[in-house]
Formats: structure tokens, C-alpha cells, sequence
């Protein structure tokens, strides 16, 4: 088959990878609009056993990026300076750059280069391609084209992601007040170097802030000061961080004639699961298996795809819109004592399971337990 690839991210360079390797006689080819080398953002996180999918269906793979990624254990919450530690809760991260160089490498070896500095603007080049894959994220092209019946909204908070050279020692999630409102910092380190410095506000706090007024650099300096005590004078760094809301976007159709979508373009999951690009590289291996079980047959294997992988799928998005619905109204729960703040935060994106927290955190619960007891007195 002859199969086109729009899009150098996770989702477009693991699918590559993995079809050429998965079927030698395969021709791909992928098109990235970005010179090598160049991305946006900063690291990204993936839960303790999140990628432990890849270790079952890809050892190779996944032994390249275990050795470059950051590794904790806890979670911390920082609630106006009061920290609270959700031990037992680990991460791993690793930087979006380094994470594409590793994926190009595994791409490289099976004989596939992408065409780097390509930006698509239509698909009029596709037509003697047998299957065109739309990897390119959140303002695909691909999902343009009619068929796919998608709906974007905005979530309404802004953010912006941001990074910084403090290497925190684990994930947190920093809750500060400003002059304007509250305001929420996801951070952790992706490298011996550097830390992801993700900044989070709602709508009102945004329209107040006026930061939509004022420059790039500016807004910064604001941020800078919110998180002083957080950053201990370590400067924020951008990479195209511009603020904006989260776009959630659905598609009813997976698949149209000979277009498929993986990945940002057909879906999104908001950050505060950092789950995206793990369903992205997830999206990638369903939609290899089923271009290697039904062979030639297209139609089955784009069948096969949504088939099984959208109830997977809405799952997960459901438990990260919940988690971003916590997110909207952060600024309320800040009000909350420490403990019980903590307590909402755990069960932002569902009811928590209380004795199955007992083993994953032990120290959290006995702590919240004591909480409990204390205030009931
Ligand atoms: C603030 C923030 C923090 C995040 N943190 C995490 C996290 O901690 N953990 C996690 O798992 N996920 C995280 N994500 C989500 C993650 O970044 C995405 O889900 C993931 O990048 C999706 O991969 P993708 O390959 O589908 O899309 P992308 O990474 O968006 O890649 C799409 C590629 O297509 C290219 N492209 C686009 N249009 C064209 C065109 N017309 N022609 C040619 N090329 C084109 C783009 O240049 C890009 O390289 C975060 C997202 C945000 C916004």
C-alpha cells in the first residue's frame, strides 16, 4: 500500500515506524511542516503505567525512552505554600524534542525520512495514495476535508505552557493568588535541566489580569511574580507558549473513504491527565494492528480501528474533561482547608476509591484520615 502521513508528531512518526516495520513492502511517506528539530512546548508526563502498553507491544521502542525519562513517585500540592504529598502517586516525563528525536531514530531505522518543512494547506497531492493518515494535531487539515463530522469547543480557563531551568524534584501542582485572581502552576522536571512550568487561570482572573493586552514578555514578568516563591528566581522560558483556551475536539466518523485521523486531530484529552500523547502513540499501534490483520482490505481495517478503540477512547475523555471541569472552578476549591482541597483534587475526575488509596497512598490517607477524626472532635 502506498500511505501518506500528514504530521512529524508522536502520532504520525510511531504509525510510520511501525507500518514500515510491520510490512516491509509498505511505501510511507510523512509530511511535517516543521524543520527538524523544531517543535513547541516543553516535557510532557506520562503516568507510572501508562506507557505500559508500549513495553507489551513494543520493548524496543520503550527501552529507548526509559533510560531518557525523569522519574518520581509523589505527587505534591502546593496550596498558598501548605504542601500536601499524594505519595505512591509516580510520573515519568521526557521532553517533547527529545521524544520526536527518539521516534525519528526508531523511523530511521526501518528506512523512512520524513519530508520535513511541508505544510499541507489541502490534499490535492494525495490522489494516487491508497490511505492517507491525518497525524497533524489540533488544526489538521485532514479533519477539514467533509465526512468526519467534527466539533471543536473551548474549554474555558487559559494557559499557557511554559518551561523553566529549576529542576523540580516531582510533579506539582502550585495554587497562588494574584492581585487579579487565582491562578494554578502544573510543574515538573523533564531533564536534569528543565521543568515543564505549565500556567493555568480562569476566564474572569484573565479579563481582569488584561493580559491579553499586554506582550509576550510582560505577561512573564506577571507570571514570574505570582509563582516568586515557586520559581525562586529562576525565569520562565517560552517556545511558542502562547495563551489560549483547550480545544476539545470529538469526531463522529473516525475514518472517511481513504482518510483516517490518530492522535490531536481526531481527539484531545486536556493536559491536567497528561494523557494525549500516550493516546496518540496508543492510536498509533490499533491502527497498525488492523492495517496488518486485514492486509489490503482498507475499509475493514479503518472499521476494526474505530471499532475498538473508541470506547477506550471516550474513557479517557471523559475522565479528562471531569478533571478539566475541577480545573474551571480551581479558584472555589483554593477556598477549601488544605486537606479537603487535597481530597477534591484526588477526586477531580471521578469518585475515589478509599481502600484502594490506602495502598497506592498510604501516608495521603493516613493523614487525611487524621484530618478527619481531628475536625469531627
Ligand atoms: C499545555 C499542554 C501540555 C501537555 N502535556 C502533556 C503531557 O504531560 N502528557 C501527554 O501525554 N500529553 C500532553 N499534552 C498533549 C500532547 O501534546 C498531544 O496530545 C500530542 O502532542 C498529540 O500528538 P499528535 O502527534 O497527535 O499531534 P502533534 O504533537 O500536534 O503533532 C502534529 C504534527 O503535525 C504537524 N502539522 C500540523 N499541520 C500540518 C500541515 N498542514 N502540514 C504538515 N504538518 C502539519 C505539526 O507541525 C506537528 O508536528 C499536552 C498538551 C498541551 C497543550
Amino acid at each position: 500500500m502506498k500511505i501518506a502521513i500528514v504530521g512529524g508528531g508522536p502520532a504520525g512518526l510511531y504509525l510510520g515506524y511501525l507500518l514500515k516495520r510491520g510490512h516491509s513492502r509498505h511505501s510511507v511517506d510523512i509530511f511535517e511542516q516543521n524543520p527538524q528539530g523544531n517543535t513547541w512546548g516543553f516535557g510532557v508526563v506520562f503516568s507510572d503505567r501508562a506507557l505500559d502498553f508500549l513495553n507489551l507491544d513494543d520493548p524496543e521502542t520503550y527501552q529507548r525512552l526509559i533510560p531518557k525519562m525523569e522519574h518520581w513517585v509523589d505527587l505534591k500540592l502546593d496550596l498558598l505554600g501548605e504542601q500536601i504529598i499524594l505519595d505512591g502517586i509516580g510520573f515519568a516525563s521526557i521532553g517533547r524534542l527529545q521524544l520526536l528525536e527518539i521516534l525519528s531514530e526508531r523511523l530511521t531505522s526501518v528506512g523512512v525520512t520524513p519530508e520535513f518543512s511541508t505544510p499541507l494547506k489541502d490534499l490535492s497531492c494525495f490522489h494516487d495514495y491508497d490511505l492517507v493518515v491525518g497525524a497533524d494535531g489540533l488544526n489538521s487539515v485532514v479533519r477539514q476535508q467533509p465526512g468526519f463530522h467534527s466539533e471543536t469547543r473551548l474549554l474555558s480557563n487559559f494557559f499557557a505552557w511554559y518551561g523553566t531551568k529549576k529542576p523540580f524534584d516531582t510533579l506539582t501542582q502550585s495554587f497562588r493568588n494574584s492581585p487579579w485572581g487565582p491562578f494554578n502552576a502544573h510543574h515538573y522536571r523533564y531533564s536534569k535541566e528543565m521543568s515543564t512550568f505549565i500556567i493555568e487561570t480562569n476566564l474572569e482572573t484573565w479579563e481582569r489580569s488584561g493580559f491579553s493586552k499586554i506582550t509576550d514578555q510582560e505577561r512573564i514578568k506577571a507570571c514570574e511574580t505570582i509563582f516568586a516563591d515557586v520559581l525562586e528566581g529562576e525565569p520562565l522560558v517560552q517556545n511558542r507558549s502562547t495563551w489560549r483556551q483547550f480545544p476539545v475536539i470529538q469526531c463522529e466518523n473516525w475514518f472517511h473513504e481513504n482518510m483516517v485521523l490518530i492522535g490531536d486531530a481526531l481527539h484531545t484529552a486536556h493536559f491536567s491527565i497528561g494523557s494525549g500523547t500516550r493516546l496518540a502513540l496508543e492510536d498509533s499501534l490499533a491502527l497498525s494492528k488492523a492495517i496488518r490483520f486485514h492486509g489490503t482490505d482498507l475499509q475493514s481495517a479503518l472499521k476494526t480501528f474505530e471499532k475498538e478503540r473508541k470506547p477506550v477512547l471516550s474513557k479517557l475523555v471523559d475522565a479528562s474533561l471531569q478533571s478539566a471541569k475541577w480545573y474551571e472552578n480551581f479558584g472555589e476549591h483554593m477556598n477549601l482547608p488544605p486537606w479537603e482541597f487535597a481530597e477534591s483534587y484526588l477526586a477531580r475526575a471521578g469518585r475515589i476509591d478509599e481502600e484502594r488509596m490506602k495502598t497506592i497512598s498510604p501516608k495521603f490517607m493516613a493523614g487525611l484520615l487524621q484530618y478527619r477524626k481531628n475536625i469531627s472532635i
